[in-house]
């Protein structure tokens, strides 16, 4: 093999992945790791999440306009949200939005970076399958019914 193909060829690539909220690049062992339920549990997250781009217009239509379509459709997309089966591997600026423990999240990240994203921590999956029924019910009033006031009034 040629010296450049040595180079590029066959030479196993770093891995690298993107924080699930922001879409920052992260590199190998970078980020942290936290469940759907740590994800969803936060008030802060919905915050942010419902004055996205892609949901700003239903959340300006459920206070402005009192659309009751619009209510509907945040309800829907905490449903969507809660119910990912998947592990947030988030960037050191998106895991301020949790109350969480980080070094645990960080440990958590080196397991899932180990593995090469097939390791899940404890508790992973649908929310709704996790968290106590009130909490469920508690946290995604919030995202429906309040999440996102502040930047809209
Ligand atoms: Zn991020």
């Amino acid at each position: 093999m040629s010296f450049i193909g040595k180079l590029f060829g066959k030479k196993e690539k770093t891995p690298v992945s993107q924080c699930k909220i922001c879409k920052t690049l992260l590199e190998y062992n970078e980020g942290y790791a936290l469940t759907t339920s740590e994800v969803v549990s936060s008030k802060e997250y919905w915050d942010h999440k419902m004055v996205e781009p892609e949901t700003l217009g239903y959340t300006t239509a459920h206070f402005k306009q009192k659309d009751a379509n619009a209510t509907k459709m945040r309800g829907i997309i905490f449903e969507k949200t809660a119910e990912k089966d998947q592990t947030w591997l988030v960037c050191d600026t998106c895991i301020k939005q949790f109350e969480v423990d980080t070094n645990e999240a960080k440990k958590h990240a080196l397991q899932w970076w180990e593995s090469k994203g097939n390791y899940n921590p404890p508790k992973s999956g649908d929310a709704k399958a996790v968290l106590e029924k009130d909490t469920y019910e508690e946290i995604k009033e919030y995202a429906t019914m309040l999440a996102g006031a502040n930047k809209i009034r």
